[in-house]
């Protein structure tokens, strides 16, 4: 198996649960990430019905060319519920927030750092062991 197949696994099974649940930082709180999004990941934040006018007070910006959107909001992501700390659509969450923290680089595995993952513990033990098994090394980076 390659790397990507075994990151994925490992995130399915560890990663997942460690970040919704035994981490205690939010990073769906939009004061300190932008999110960047495709139309279609926008609207599902922001419902069905969202106004291109309201688009700034929302804090969100256009990228016309490529049809991205970032998402710099004063407050929580709507997704996040506050009472649980999950995300109310995990399992169909934009593209950026299934990647963060991570980028996958050719001989390493960059971790943002701040990342509590990083810390330690058994499921950054078990990330250690894949990224080592295929030759990578991790990094942690702004
Ligand atoms: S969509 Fe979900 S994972 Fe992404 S920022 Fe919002 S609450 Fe967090
Ligand atoms: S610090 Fe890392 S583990 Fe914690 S919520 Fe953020 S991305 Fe998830």
């Amino acid at each position: 198996m390659g790397f990507e197949t075994d990151f994925k696994k490992w995130k399915a099974e560890y990663f997942g649960q460690y970040c919704m649940t035994k981490c205690d930082k939010m990073c769906c709180d939009m004061r300190n990430v932008s999110l960047y999004v495709n139309y279609g990941e926008l609207r599902k934040i922001f419902g069905e019905n969202i106004d291109p006018e309201n688009y700034k007070k929302m804090g969100i910006k256009t990228h016309n060319a490529r049809w991205v959107y970032s998402i710099e909001s004063k407050c929580f992501c709507g997704k996040f519920d506050g009472n649980t700390h999950k995300c109310l659509i995990y399992d169909s969450r934009p593209l950026s927030c299934r990647e963060y923290p991570f980028l996958v680089e050719k001989d390493a595995l960059v971790i943002k750092s701040g990342c509590s993952l990083a810390r330690g513990g058994p499921e950054y033990k078990k990330l250690l062991e894949i990224a080592s098994l295929h030759g990578k090394v991790i990094v942690k980076r702004r």
